[in-house]
């Protein structure tokens, strides 16, 4: 079984995707962290984000443990690293390069601890157009920019950083405006994906829609 979630951010993907994989038992791959991989090693690097030579050969070379290791650092998830992921995955050999690891991955899906699991979910921008376009459920999870930017203002103070709505709010469009017009996998739904526009949904909510839909193609496959 594979499904995928895609959407632009603070959608509540990451959220709903891992708990659909708990109760699924399904393996999870968070797609932003490839980008967020290589991005995060141009900071380290010093380059120029502009430097898309420098970009590819990073995405290159990147292995899957190598990413994880990655995860690890205190920027994988900063703001500065949210922007350098934002625009390395504008590039298109960047993309074609990441793009083997995420399908590879389906083939052989682990759990965190390395032991099989039967089946994915995938959670990203382009799972259901380009990565995995013959899953089993694609989803594609929406909602206004000004929820999404609350949602993230909200965590921010959570978590004790400082942060001004309006600065988070325009962020958001501008990366939003960079996944929906790149040339290559543009943010956007594939043909066969459901639409869920979750801007006043609860996470149980989305749990449970997402739930329905699966068990609907389970009980299909029986
Ligand atoms: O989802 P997350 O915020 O971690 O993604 C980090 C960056 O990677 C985003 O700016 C998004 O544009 C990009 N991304 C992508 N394709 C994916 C997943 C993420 O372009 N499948």
């Amino acid at each position: 079984m594979i499904i995928t979630i895609d959407g632009p951010a603070a959608t509540g993907k990451g959220t709903i995707s891992a708990r659909i994989a708990e109760k699924y038992k399904l393996a999870y791959f968070d797609t932003g962290m490839v980008y967020r991989a290589v991005g995060l090693q141009m900071l380290l690097n010093g380059d120029d984000l502009e430097n898309q030579e420098a970009a590819l050969k990073i995405a290159q070379n990147l292995t899957f443990p190598q990413m994880i290791e990655l995860s690890k650092h205190e920027d994988f998830r900063s703001d500065a690293g949210s922007h350098a992921a934002s625009v390395v995955s504008s590039y298109a050999d960047v993309r074609k390069a990441l793009l083997a690891m995420q399908q590879n991955f389906a083939k052989n899906p682990v759990f965190a601890d390395g032991s099989p699991a039967q089946g994915v979910i995938y959670d990203g921008r382009d799972t259901g157009t380009v990565v995995c376009p013959d899953a089993d459920v694609k989803i594609f999870i929406d909602a206004s920019p000004e929820v999404r930017a609350q949602r993230r203002y909200k965590d921010y103070l959570t978590k004790g950083i400082n942060a001004d709505y309006n600065q988070v709010l325009a962020q958001m469009i501008e990366r939003d405006k960079r996944d929906r017009t790149r040339s290559t996998a543009p943010l956007k739904p594939a043909e066969d994906a459901i639409i869920l526009d979750n801007s006043h949904n609860t996470v149980e909510d989305d749990v449970a829609f997402v739930s329905a839909l699966i068990d609907e193609k389970l009980n299909n496959k029986n």
